[in-house]
């Protein structure tokens, strides 16, 4: 056994993991020789049928390129990563390493996070695709490492020894004396010609190579190679409290923080100590150049205000965190580090930190939208199960379920009056229907201003503090209007968050999720609370008491703009009834008209709260089912099916065909998809009566109607 390549092998893991960069050694052939802290995204799309050939022009051309140029080449991939392709010896062959694999920009990065969160990378798992995904600090660290790999693979062949004593433990270097078998002379003087530029330009660099001050001492490598190891397995929150609690420790600061980018701001995430209890309100825009300068120099930028009470002053020291081309989040202390080489490994620290917590902060994120993409499909479901009865009660109910609030009200305008009225609350202690007045003065504010409020104390309506200002202690009161269109409907109001926690930004993208939802449910109700008035103008079909022909046509026609409008699914079913006509020639028309009602029945117990059925003709049904796919149509369809195929009827089994449509790019206008549906009901009879069929396209289902 050799133990030069394992040796070396570490060496290239080490060096990959504290530059934050990927270290893929490629031969000629383009087989991967060794791989240190891949970046995760290279291994998924690599790993893909649609996206390896895509990898194969840059990363899989990396060999050539490097020797058409005769010198290490840099270039940015498809996916936005940066790579330097270094040529480097091993055993007497030539390879190249690929070095980086990382964003330099945040801006590419923000485009590759997007197409894996809602675009076409989409099909990879978010926890393996984000597993190690590579962004580089401000620190220059590919530059870094390419130069130290440069450096120390080609010592081999210009003897440039002292480069990494730093990096290589004391017995390892030993074993690193072992001799690499005899190189081919001819083929590498071939080679060292081609490459002799390159290797004498990284000789000049011999300098900028710097490693960590803690790599120096042996107790304080393993600790900060044990927080670096455990970092990955917390949450995001987390890793910024074992960060702080870390670097309090070891650079004995009396009180620290985390400060995360928000916008144009840096908002407290996380502290240890007296700065745990202190507001602090940090603009970045104003202070960019301090921030951009502190990184290059290695220091803080430093904050001073004369106490309150005048008894001296109160310093921050902020080390900002770089993230390719971006802050993204600032370490503060309370008290100033004077030493130089504490400041500058603070700033190193929190450069190499930076990807690491961002990989973080996206899995998070990824959790989160896959929470709320779930929580919003529950909801729609409860939602479309609402029926009018209880409906503003429920539709409270399921919203203070998602957003974990223990009171609720919904609060509707009265359109003629131009007042509010509460329509339902939940919730004991303040019961904000007997005292609408707190309740009602708030709304109407939100309900006039369009946007969400937040207010701290509702015994004082503060509702002049800022909506975006949600840091409160005490239970914080959450305002949400209903708009539909330009008609301003309504508003929610919940408190009292379970556990005593306060409402967050996460959950006003919850609610901006289902407010649009809410407001048709609210609509759809008003509709047919308007059915119910058009009852004595005869709507409704007065054997089976479901809505009629004329009525349907027309909610047809409005749930396809609705459904346009907010991009949900509509179903619409039609059936009819088999062999009916037998049925009324052999038992009697009244026989059949007490048939019809039953299979009318069958189809009220079937409905949920957003459905519409009618009659559309003789023995003929329709049923109206917006938010619903021509599949879920379906699943109902065969239930109704069934229970009529079951029911006993006073004479003999009665069945029914089903036909069922969905809105489309191709069936979008009533007389469309009511055609649609037809041509399925159709091809249902087609297929020997009693099933269902959906509707897939004009041209199928016309071939299956001619025989
Ligand atoms: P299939 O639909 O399976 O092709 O056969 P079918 O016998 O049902 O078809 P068709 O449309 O020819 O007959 C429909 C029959 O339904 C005609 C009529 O006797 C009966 N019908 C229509 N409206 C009513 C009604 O209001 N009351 C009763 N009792 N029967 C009706
Ligand atoms: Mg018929
Ligand atoms: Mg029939």
């Amino acid at each position: 056994m050799n133990a030069a390549p394992a040796k070396k092998a570490k060496f290239l893991d080490r060096l990959a993991e504290e530059n934050g960069v990927a270290i893929v050694v490629v031969d000629a052939d383009g087989s991967v020789a060794s791989e240190s802290n891949n970046n995760s995204m290279c291994r998924s799309l690599y790993g893909s049928a649609e996206f390896a050939p895509e990898c194969a022009k840059f990363c899989g051309s990396a060999f050539e390129m490097v020797v058409d140029a005769g010198k290490t080449v840099d270039y940015e991939c498809y996916a936005g990563l940066s790579c330097r392709a270094v040529p480097v010896w091993e055993g007497g062959k030539p390879f190249v390493a690929i070095t980086g694999r990382t964003f330099l920009k945040a801006e590419r990065y923000r485009k590759a996070t997007e197409r894996a969160i809602t675009g076409d990378w989409r099909q990879f798992r978010p926890t393996e695709f984000f597993e190690n995904v590579l962004i580089s600090g401000a620190g220059q660290n590919l530059e870094r490492a390419a130069n130290r790999l440069e450096k120390f693979t080609n010592r081999e062949r210009n003897d440039l020894l002292e480069v990494d004593r730093l990096a290589v433990a004391p017995q390892e270097e030993a074993a690193a004396e072992q001799p690499s078998p005899e190189p081919d002379p001819e083929e590498i003087n071939r080679l060292i010609e081609k490459f002799k530029s390159e290797t004498e330009r990284a000789a000049g660099d011999l300098e900028t190579a710097v490693s960590f001050d803690v790599l120096k001492d042996r107790k304080a490598a393993s600790e900060w190679r044990s927080l670096f190891g455990s970092l990955m397995k917390l949450d995001y929150r987390g890793a910024c409290m074992a960060v702080l609690e870390y670097l309090r420790e070891r650079y004995s600061l009396d009180s620290v923080v985390w400060l995360e980018r928000q916008g144009d701001e840096f908002v407290k995430l996380a502290a240890i100590g007296e700065l745990a209890d202190k507001s602090l309100n940090i603009g970045i825009s104003a202070n960019n150049e301090r921030i951009v300068n502190a990184v290059r120099r290695e220091a803080p930028i430093e904050f001073r205000e004369r106490k309150a009470d005048g008894s001296g002053e109160r310093t921050l020291s902020l080390f900002p965190v770089m993230l390719a081309d971006e802050v993204q989040a600032a370490i503060g202390s309370n008290v100033r580090v004077t030493d130089t080489e504490q400041r500058r490994a603070i700033s190193r620290f929190a450069q190499t930190l930076a990807s690491q917590l961002e990989i973080l902060r996206l899995r998070d994120e990824v959790a989160r939208r896959d929470w709320l993409a779930r929580a919003i499909v529950k909801f729609n479901e409860n939602l479309r199960r609402i029926d009018s009865e209880d409906f503003w009660l429920r539709i409270t109910q399921i919203s203070a379920e998602l957003l974990g609030a223990e009171r609720a009200s919904i609060l509707v305008r009265n359109e003629k009056s131009d007042s509010l009225q509460a329509k339902a609350a939940i919730g004991a202690r303040i019961n904000l229907l007997s005292e609408p007045a707190v309740g009602t003065r708030v709304a109407g504010r939100v309900l006039e201003i369009g946007d969400p409020v937040a207010v701290t104390d509702i015994e004082g309506v503060g509702i002049e503090s800022a909506p975006a200002e949600w840091s409160y202690k005490t239970s914080s009161f959450l305002s949400y209007p209903i708009i539909i269109d330009d008609r301003r409907i309504g508003v929610l109001n919940f408190t009292d968050k379970a556990g005593g926690e306060i409402f967050t930004q996460a959950d006003l993208d919850l609610l901006r999720a289902i407010a649009p939802q809410i407001a048709v449910a609210i609509d759809r109700t008003a509709m047919k609370d308007k059915a119910g008035e058009y009852e004595q103008l005869s709507v409704t079909d007065p054997l089976t008491g479901l809505l009629n022909r004329r009525y349907l046509e027309e909610r047809v026609a409005e749930e396809i703009t609705r459904s346009k409008r907010y991009r949900f699914s509509l179903s619409l079913m039609l059936l009819d009834v088999d062999d009916f006509k037998s049925y009324n020639d052999t038992f009697g028309h009244p026989a059949g008209d007490t048939a019809l009602k039953a299979v009318a029945d069958i189809l009220k117990e079937s409905l949920r709260g957003a459905d519409v059925a009618a009659r559309y003709g003789g023995e003929e049904f329709a049923i109206l089912l917006p938010q619903t796919s021509s599949e879920e149509a379906a699943q109902i369809g065969e239930r109704i099916r069934k229970r009529v195929e079951r029911m006993e009827f006073p004479h003999r089994r009665v069945t029914v065909s089903i036909g069922i449509a969905s809105c489309s790019s191709e069936v979008d206008s009533s007389k469309d998809l009511i055609s649609a549906a037809d041509v399925a009901l159709y091809a249902a009879k087609n297929h020997g009566r009693n099933n269902v069929q959906i509707f897939n396209n004009w041209g199928e289902s016309l071939n299956d109607n001619v025989h």
